[in-house]
């Protein structure tokens, strides 16, 4: 049976850089993540990264709709403004 100083549950953001730490003093630690889809914690897998690309994806998309409707509207009202001119 393997032996450890010290026990880290979940490999988060706070997990790893507790066993980093505890690493680096000699200290044989291992650290027990419950979920194969959680490894790195919630920050990569869930929270700050995805979150963020979802922020900039929708504002880009927005941007996007925005300069397509404004295109429309232009090449609607450029016959009319020909007439005018
Ligand atoms: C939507 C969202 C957006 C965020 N955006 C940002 C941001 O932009 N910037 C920022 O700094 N922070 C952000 N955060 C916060 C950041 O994600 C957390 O501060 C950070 O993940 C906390 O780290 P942690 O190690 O304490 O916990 P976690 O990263 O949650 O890690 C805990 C780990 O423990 C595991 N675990 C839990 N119970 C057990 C168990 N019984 N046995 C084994 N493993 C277990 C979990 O599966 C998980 O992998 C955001 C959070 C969310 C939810």
């Amino acid at each position: 049976m393997k032996k450890y100083d010290a026990l880290i549950i979940g490999f988060g953001k706070g997990g790893k850089t507790l066993a980093a730490a505890l690493g680096k003093k000699g200290i044989k630690t291992a650290v027990i993540e419950k979920s194969p889809l959680m490894y790195g914690g919630t920050c990569i897998n869930i929270g700050c990264i995805p979150t963020k690309k979802l922020i900039h994806t929708a504002a880009d998309a927005k941007k996007i709709s925005r300069q397509i409707i404004l295109k429309k509207i232009i090449f609607m009202l450029l016959p009319f403004v020909k007439k005018i001119l």
